[in-house]
């Protein structure tokens, strides 16, 4: 171990407790329990490995309610939010329980006998997760990658460890075995760059900014290593003439607002038609209003606290002189790293309309035609997620297809769902996460021939 940190409550910024950081040799010494660890696992029969991840699902659902308390505390989550990323994760255990014994293979035919694929598990997989949705994030890698016949060695952000903890502990009381799913405190720059390089390490799934991604695919490319990467995003929600404005405007809040702001998927780009835009931004400015900014223990809270005080002053950095704000929510006073709701009207060079913020700021574009919406949503290096309303089925088509984002919405604004593919295109990410086929990205394919003369 090498030092420690602080943890802060974000929302009346008292010490709420203290965790260690690893070093280099500790991951190699949990890459030395996985690898034993993931060897029984693999010879378990599927069925038994199926049992197990139900019962760790059992498990978490018993704590529901601990690990929502936990994420409040650590992260400012409003409670109700905390709640269903708990039965989220639970959720997720649920869904790929169901794969260890639908992860078939192929018959191919060929001369001279037959060909047949596996799909081996990876061995030792390193899951390395941000700070703004700790558990749910970590559970994506997690859960596929137990089913798929993996260890995995979790790493939290240093700002938000307590829940992903709390589930290595609820995993032994679930009956995993030891070593096979262990969670590891510390900085990313030591663990995190530990777990990219060691040879050990079979897989890197990594959320998190761009600029680290980068980081972590050159430090995997040099071991050969695979990695799935989820990172930023800067998405667009287009709102055409036709559509129901009424309901695009009073979601909007939600679509960019929602775990303030601190949301890969946060729709921050608001490209409304010209010729409704003032009708809009008059639907808007109620519903920002009206979006409840407060105590996160609080079940009407819709918006917490930023997560930490360096993160509100970065947020802060963007809303200079230059800025050009249209209206703004309100925040509570004091202790917390609270930050108001804010609407700006820049040009679309503006640097806020470009970076992403990842804080609860939106940027409102106007723009001219369908042509000029689907041009000004792909003007940015990320593609992650958007949103497309109106009420004319084939331009929902034309733009949902016209978008470069992988994850996009036609008259909602939801971007997850644990049986539907997850990721973005450019800077965005590399890979998807959740579906079906997630377990599939934790698996070799290997084909075996047998002779039959
Ligand atoms: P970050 O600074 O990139 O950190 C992410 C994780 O990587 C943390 O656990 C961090 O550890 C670790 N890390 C840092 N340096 C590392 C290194 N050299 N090698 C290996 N790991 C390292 O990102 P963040 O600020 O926590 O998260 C915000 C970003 O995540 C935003 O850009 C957001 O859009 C993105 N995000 C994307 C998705 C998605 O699904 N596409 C979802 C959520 C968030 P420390 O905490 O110890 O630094």
């Amino acid at each position: 171990m090498t030092g420690s940190t602080t943890l802060v409550n974000p929302a009346d910024e008292t010490v709420i407790g203290e965790v260690p950081h690893a070093s280099a040799d500790d991951v190699d010494a949990a890459v030395a329990r996985a690898e034993t660890a993931q060897r029984g696992w693999a010879a378990l029969a599927p069925a038994e490995r199926a049992a197990a991840l139900r019962r760790f699902a059992v498990v978490v659902d018993a704590h529901v309610e601990e690990l929502a308390q936990l994420e409040v505390r650590n992260s400012g989550h409003p409670i109700g939010s905390a709640r269903w990323e708990a039965g989220h994760v639970r959720d997720v255990l649920n869904y790929y329980a169901g794969a260890p014994e639908r992860l078939l293979g192929a018959q191919t035919p060929v001369a001279g006998g037959i060909a047949v694929t596996f799909h081996e598990p990876i061995g030792v997989v390193g899951v390395i997760v941000p700070w703004n949705f700790p558990m749910t994030i970590a559970s994506w890698g997690f859960a596929p990658a137990l089913a798929a016949g993996n260890a995995v060695i979790l790493k939290p952000a240093d700002w938000t460890p307590l829940t992903a903890l709390r589930l290595g502990e609820l995993a032994l009381e679930g009956g995993l075995p030891e070593h096979l799913f262990q969670v590891i405190t510390g900085r990313g720059s030591v663990v995190g760059d530990r777990m990219v390089t060691h040879p050990g390490v079979g897989k890197i799934v990594f959320t998190g900014s761009t600029a680290t991604g980068v980081r972590v695919a050159e430090g995997a490319a040099r071991g050969l290593k695979p990695v799935t990467l989820e990172l930023g995003g800067k998405s667009a929600n287009i709102v055409f003439a036709d559509a129901d404005l009424e309901k695009a405007a009073a979601a909007a809040p939600g679509a960019v607002f929602d775990n303030a702001g601190q949301d890969c998927c946060a729709r921050s780009r608001l490209l409304v038609e010209r010729s409704v835009l003032d009708r809009f931004l008059e639907l808007l400015e109620p519903a920002v209003a009206a979006f409840r900014v407060g105590d996160p223990r609080d079940e009407a809270t819709e918006m917490g606290p930023l997560v930490s005080a360096a993160h509100r002053e970065s947020v802060a950095a963007f809303l200079d002189d230059s800025a050009r704000i249209a209206f703004r929510g309100t925040a509570p006073e004091g202790p917390g790293f609270w930050f108001a709701p804010t609407v700006l009207l820049p040009e679309r060079g503006d640097r806020v309309a470009i970076d992403e913020i990842f804080g609860p700021v939106v940027s409102v574009l106007p723009f001219d035609d369908e042509a000029d919406a689907v041009a000004l949503a792909n003007a940015s290096e990320y593609g992650l997620s958007g949103s497309i309303w109106t009420r004319d089925l084939g331009r929902g088509i034309r733009v949902a297809r016209g978008v470069r984002s992988g994850t996009l919405s036609v008259n909602s604004n939801s971007s997850v769902r644990y049986t539907t593919p997850f990721g973005g295109m450019k800077a965005s990410g590399l890979g998807r996460e959740l579906g079906p086929d997630a377990p599939l990205h934790f698996t070799e394919t290997k084909n075996v021939f047998f002779a039959q003369d």
